[in-house]
């Protein structure tokens, strides 16, 4: 019974397959080979546009700090919420990047910004007065840390007032297929056509090995060439990037993406109708995705943990389960078989 985390789930026996087809004889290196175009192609399709570049990476982090480090200067700062991956989940990654840009943390419910929060903060930010550091972009997580989804309509109108004020807009989508599946929005609506400059896609939760895609679009493709040098410089520049386009290509393909995600929210939505059967437990969190943040009575987390179940506590006093695409029936049912 794992509940650990995403990260824990095996990669898909597709992504495997698509591995040891990219796999024939040589191939051009640094992202010129056939297999990188192929997916160049294929995200055409999936974003619904050409307006863009890309560029992929092994890990979130590392595709959070290069994209950021784009966008925010040493002397300036990034809106993200206090809970964000960013923030409190990558030692100083984004400042590092970003040679000590700072973040600027804002409140809000369920790991969302809140309207207000983001209003007050972009009418602070003062270019003209030295001592202060202004805000250049504003990153969001989509699903947030709290596992909770942003609407395509609330990405967008915070896309706006941001870009009214001169920010650049970063997306953090290490989960973003879990989000698209409960909103219903397509990776289009939930990027460039909400206003989102540079997106971070996260295949890596989903269903690949190791596999992140940091798009930029439209006038965000001005970065593209101080990206690859920022890759490079900072040790990011895959040599043989054929095998992250394949595993690219595999989840892309016939929508599999999706169809993980989508198990892996019902899962999440099975495991916290079952724990909610006791009347002590009570959910956190929405669930909206592939986690559940929930209090659970230490009577039941000693029979989950005995059972061999894994899974985090929260630093609010609740837990933390994680489902995936991977998550077996008969990991709910040996669950369920202990709550009652
Ligand atoms: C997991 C995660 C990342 C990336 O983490 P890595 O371990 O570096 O791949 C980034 N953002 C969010 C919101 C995440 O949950």
């Amino acid at each position: 019974m794992d509940f650990s985390s995403d990260t824990a789930a095996p990669a898909h026996p597709s992504v495997l397959e698509a591995l040891a087809k990219a796999n024939e004889g040589p191939a051009a290196s640094y992202g010129n080979d056939a297999v990188t175009a192929e997916l160049r192609g294929v995200l055409e399709n999936v974003l619904e546009t050409e307006d863009f570049d890309f560029w992929l990476c092994a890990s979130g982090t590392a595709s959070n700090a290069l994209a950021l480090s784009c966008f925010c200067p040493p002397t300036g700062a990034v809106l993200c919420h206090a809970g964000a991956h960013i923030a409190v989940d990558e030692r100083g990654a984004p400042e590092f990047f970003s040679g000590g840009g700072k973040l600027q943390l804002l409140g809000g419910p369920q790991g969302q910004i809140s309207e207000d929060a983001l209003r007050d903060a972009l009418a602070r930010i003062n270019h003209d007065f030295v001592h202060e550091t202004p805000a250049h972009v504003l990153s969001l997580t989509n699903l947030t840390e709290n596992g909770t989804a942003y609407p395509a309509e609330t990405v967008r109108h915070y896309a706006a007032l941001a870009h009214e004020t001169g920010l650049d807009v970063h997306l953090d989508g290490a989960r973003l297929a879990n989000a698209l599946v409960h909103t219903g929005a397509t990776p289009a609506q939930m990027s460039w056509k909400a206003g989102v400059d540079v997106l971070c896609l996260g295949l890596t939760k989903t269903g690949a090995i190791g596999c992140e895609i940091i798009i930029l679009f439209g006038g965000a493709r001005k970065k593209f060439a101080e990206l690859k040098a920022r890759a490079k410089r900072s040790g990011h520049m895959p040599p043989k990037m054929r095998f992250l386009a394949a595993q690219a290509l595999a989840m892309f393909e016939d929508g599999l993406w999706l169809d993980l995600a989508a198990t892996a929210n019902q899962r999440a939505r099975q495991v916290a109708d079952v724990l909610c059967r006791k009347p002590s437990t009570e959910l956190t969190q929405p669930v909206h995705g592939n986690e559940v943040f929930v209090r659970l009575d230490d009577d039941l987390v000693r029979r989950m943990r005995d059972a061999g179940a894994t899974f985090y506590p929260w630093p609010d006093g609740s837990y933390r389960l994680v489902t995936s695409w991977n998550t077996p029936q008969d990991t709910i049912d040996a669950l369920s078989g202990l709550v009652d």
